[in-house]
């Protein structure tokens, strides 16, 4: 690896682009279009909707019917713009670059776009090559959710360059992700004259609480989380309204769907209360299929070729736009972004000397993967 390649890579950690500003997203964007300038790479900018940031599809390779390889970057963070001012500032220690993104994910997107226009200007492409660039994957993919799945239904494979696991290991298994919301109405009153009359609201919900993590199973890697409440007016009143989130992980489409169920089919144990459950699946797991032991094999011995060795994860709890594709059948490979660790906290670094094995990895799948 040269070093002004890696001053490319230093802009891009710059370049502060948390979810909800589309403007720094954008900037994100038009710098991949700036790299993919003088590359036979079609450029196609999909405009941002519900006030997030654009995607870009970007194609390259044999320009033939067949499925295509499907590769991944998303370039949002979940740091807000300052970050790097103060609490995560871009430097390098040792092998370490600090920075807000560098680890999820911009080390693994800018690396294997740098892959991707390499084979694309070779012509080296075993088949053609569709490289979705997202603006949204930190808050569920709301907006380019179905445009991973369109893709993914036309494609043979999918590489995802979501950060690599301890000690560079890639991932072919992750939990599915469900999100509630839970509201709970009662009746208010006067604490102290009227206590009686009242229905306590964030009483009722500790029930449902107790209830919903009651449903977390290590045995079957489900797991029920209450991470945020929010109810009550004032100290000296029986509060009316409490609400709170969920969130689910599970391992099989079965357990997503049977613990939807129990969590939206959840009542009131006191008719005076009303509890009103929104929500439900939002990623599906990403299971381990036939295929993707195949492709995970292929990626082994093309990494052993390089010189190192891959390792799978053990089924990992975090989704990502991976499972949309692993839902659809495609196999598919995520983890194959920069080693390092720290992800959504401020002491995030990628280790540079994973770059160019890991690059080279991406480039040999994409002229390999027949
Ligand atoms: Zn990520």
């Amino acid at each position: 690896m040269t070093a002004p390649s890696l001053d490319t890579l230093l802009t891009w950690i710059r370049t502060e682009s948390p979810t909800h500003d589309a403007a720094g997203v954008n900037l994100m964007m038009d710098l991949v279009v700036a790299q993919m300038q003088d590359a036979p790479v079609a450029v196609e900018r999909v405009k941002g909707e519900q006030g997030l940031g654009d995607a870009l599809i970007l194609r390259a390779g044999p320009r033939t019917d067949e499925p295509a390889i499907l590769v991944m970057s998303h370039l949002d963070t979940v740091h807000p713009v300052g970050t790097i001012e103060q609490d995560l500032p871009l430097r390098i220690e040792g092998d370490r670059l600090y920075g807000p993104g560098i680890y999820d994910m911009k080390g693994g997107a800018w690396f294997c776009l740098e892959a991707f226009k390499d084979v694309a200007r070779r012509g080296a492409a075993a088949r053609p090559m569709v490289f979705l660039v997202t603006p949204d994957e930190e808050i569920g993919s709301p907006m380019t959710g179905p445009i991973i799945e369109d893709f993914g239904r036309r494609a043979a494979y999918a590489l995802v360059t979501e950060p690599a696991r301890d000690g560079g290991q890639i991932v072919t298994a992750r939990k599915g992700v469900g999100r509630f919301d839970v509201h709970v109405e009662g009746r208010p009153s006067h604490a102290g004259s009227r206590h009686k009359e009242g229905r306590n609201a964030i009483y009722e919900a500790a029930r449902q609480i107790l209830a919903i993590e009651a449903m977390t199973d290590y045995a079957k890697g489900i797991t029920t989380t209450v991470g945020m409440v929010s109810g009550g007016t004032a100290m000296n009143t029986i509060p009316q309204h409490c609400r709170f989130p969920v969130d689910l992980r599970v391992e099989t489409l079965a357990d997503g769907e049977a613990v939807t169920a129990a969590i939206l089919g959840l009542k009131p144990a006191d008719p005076d209360f009303k509890v009103t459950i929104t929500g439900g699946m939002n990623r599906p797991p990403y299971e381990r299929s036939e295929g993707t032991a195949r492709l995970f094999d292929h990626a082994r011995s093309l990494a052993a070729e390089i010189g190192f060795d891959l390792v799978t994860a053990p089924q990992v709890g975090g989704g990502s736009d991976g499972n949309f594709t692993a839902a659809l059948n495609v196999p598919t490979l995520d983890g194959l972004g920069i080693d390092g660790d720290g992800a959504h906290t401020l002491q995030e670094y990628g280790l540079i000397s994973s770059i160019a094995p890991r690059q080279k990895l991406m480039t040999r799948l994409l002229e390999t993967l027949r």
